[in-house]
């Protein structure tokens, strides 16, 4: 069983119910809606299929809305595409036109009050460079072209050194937001997130929507201001995605490996999972196997010890989208073999007997060990809120992780962290009924053998639904 999750973008080469059911059988885990592209009717037929896909194959991907955020643009330009040349001046303007070598509109209205002569603007993902000269502080910026190249319409734009006043959450997210909590997605994701702020406006916000809803967020990290803001972030937000793309360009692209070490490491002591996302496999856009170095960079963000990675253009407009999860299974379950990705001894829990999860923590982390010194095939663990599995998983043992839920919504939402597999489950007679039922279960299906070591994880008395505090180590009859 393959433990570091797949996430897939879907688009145009991949919405249809046939091609992410090819998907799913090649090891996706994770369907990711991508709100920067397509019409909320589209997102509603991606949303249909995937859970039609589910039903047939009795699989529990999760669903991401991956929110847009406050992402700049130049507007359309002549003949969609102007030579910028190095060297020239260049007008930037917040008054809508279509872009000409003398001046190009962005859809950033606070543009020339928030920028300062000597600022960078990166667009296109960096490929061209200009340097702010003067500003007219209302709706005119002067630029000079630094580094050239041709501009199509509606390219990005990076502002690494400005400090952009635009909300996290721009109308288009509000609408977005308020969509996908209506079709109850598992996560939204919200992009450019800046500080620990933002987390805690989006957690608001879906409360107030509806305070019932368990629909989890992940941050994705893409700015230098994030990366200073990060222990706080971590702490509010309930998973993080390492957003590659705009974050090397945002900063100096070789600082990228060493954050992404740093963010995997962080949530690992935080138990909260981690996205490493970009280009990973990038050349199976066209071709039928990646490159050797794609193949390094995937194997190497498992042994960094992601919770799971992801796959954008390669699977929205790629031309083989199953292919490409296939390679990336088989680049998973190879590196998944080594010992050095299992037992991280990051999460021992701190001895606060006045933490109130102190006993679930505890019993987790020792569930872990016990597992360990046992060589017990499987951990297994009836949950409510999940939070028994994301804890579990953080300590990355090598038996195999169970988990028994009567929530649906529980169940996708675990899809996306590391080694747990999810089963529903919705009879509550007796502990002791519970887990010789989900032994024998396990058995029938094949994910114990007899004469395995399994661990138990319970709340106890069961009536309650409380949090977990008995572990049991037993053998398979
Ligand atoms: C990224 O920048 O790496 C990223 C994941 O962002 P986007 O949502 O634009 O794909």
């Amino acid at each position: 069983m393959k433990r570091t999750k797949i996430v897939v973008t879907l688009g145009p080469a991949s919405s249809s119910a046939e091609v992410i059911e090819g998907m799913i059988l090649a090891g996706a885990n994770v369907c990711r809606i991508n709100f920067s592209h397509g019409s909320h009717e589209n997102v509603l037929e991606q949303i249909k299929n995937i859970r039609a896909a589910n039903k047939k194959l009795g699989a529990h991907a999760a669903i991401l809305a991956d929110l847009q955020g406050p992402k700049l643009r130049i507007g359309v330009v002549e003949n969609n595409g102007i030579e910028l040349v190095a060297g020239k001046e260049i007008i930037i303007t917040t008054v809508e036109c279509v872009g000409t070598v003398e001046r190009v509109y962005i859809t950033y209205p606070q543009f020339p009050k928030d920028v300062k002569a000597g600022e960078n603007i990166l667009i296109d993902d960096g490929k061209l460079l200009l340097t702010v000269l003067e500003t007219n502080g209302k709706d005119e910026v002067k630029a000079v072209i630094s580094h050239g190249g041709i501009l199509s319409s509606k390219k990005g734009v990076n502002l690494p050194n400005t400090k952009i006043s635009l909300p996290c959450l721009t109308t288009k997210d509000l609408e977005d937001l308020n969509f996908a909590l209506i079709q109850n997605v598992d996560w939204v994701g919200l992009s450019f997130v800046r500080s620990a702020a933002d987390i805690i406006e989006l957690k608001y916000l879906i409360q107030k929507f509806d305070h019932n809803v368990r629909t989890k967020v992940v941050a994705k990290i893409e700015k230098p201001e994030a990366i200073l803001d990060i222990d706080n972030i971590i702490k509010e937000t309930d998973a993080i995605m390492v957003a590659r793309g705009d974050l090397g360009v945002e900063v100096p692209m070789q600082e990228v490996p060493v954050i992404q070490k740093m963010l995997v490491r962080k949530c690992l002591e935080e138990s909260k999972p981690v996205i490493i996302a970009t280009q990973m496999m990038e050349s199976m856009i066209t071709n039928i196997s990646p490159s050797r170095a794609e193949v390094n960079d995937v194997a190497n963000s498992v042994m960094d010890g992601a919770d799971a990675v992801m796959l954008s253009a390669e699977t929205s407009v790629g031309n083989h989208p199953a292919k490409v999860v296939e390679a990336m299974t088989k680049i998973i379950e190879h590196v998944e073999k080594q010992s050095l990705i299992y037992n991280r001894d990051n999460a021992a829990p701190e001895v606060n007997i006045h933490n109130d999860r102190f006993i679930s923590d505890s019993i987790c982390y020792t569930a872990a060990k016990m597992a360990q010194r046992t060589k017990a095939a499987a951990i297994i663990t009836m949950t409510h809120s999940g939070y028994t599995a994301f804890k579990l998983a953080s300590h990355r043992p090598k038996a195999d992780i169970f988990v028994f839920t009567d929530n649906y919504h529980i169940l996708t939402t675990l899809s996306l962290v590391w080694g747990v597999k999810g089963f529903y489950y919705d009879k509550d007679i007796s502990t002791d009924h519970t887990i010789a039922d989900i032994k024998f279960i396990l058995k029938k299906t094949g994910f114990v053998q007899s004469k395995d070591f399994i661990i138990n994880i319970a709340s106890v008395p069961l009536s309650e639904k409380g949090r977990s505090n008995m572990v049991k180590l037993s053998v398979v009859e």
